[in-house]
């Protein structure tokens, strides 16, 4: 039998319920995703599960969110500044 028929013997709610638990290259794919606004609500829920399970994905989470703050702060200060 195909691994991925026993794979949905394992869990059979897996279509209602996708498996919460995310690889880590999945909840790097879905953060920036999530900054765009395009995932599901069960993948919101998967990422936030797994930014309380995983310290070094919500380590780069949190220097994510810094980041695109620190260059919002720029983006807007530069654009109250005459240009010379
Ligand atoms: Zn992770």
């Amino acid at each position: 039998m195909p691994r991925t028929q026993l794979a949905a013997l394992d869990r059979p709610h897996a279509k209602e319920a996708p498996d919460l638990m995310l690889s880590c290259a999945k909840a790097r794919e879905l953060q920036s995703e999530s900054r765009g606004g395009t995932v599901s609500l069960w993948q919101r829920a998967g990422l936030w599960l797994h930014m309380r399970l995983c310290p070094p994905c919500a380590h780069t989470d949190k220097s994510l969110c810094a980041t695109l703050s620190l260059l919002r702060e720029l983006r807007d200060r530069d654009g109250k500044q005459p240009r010379s």
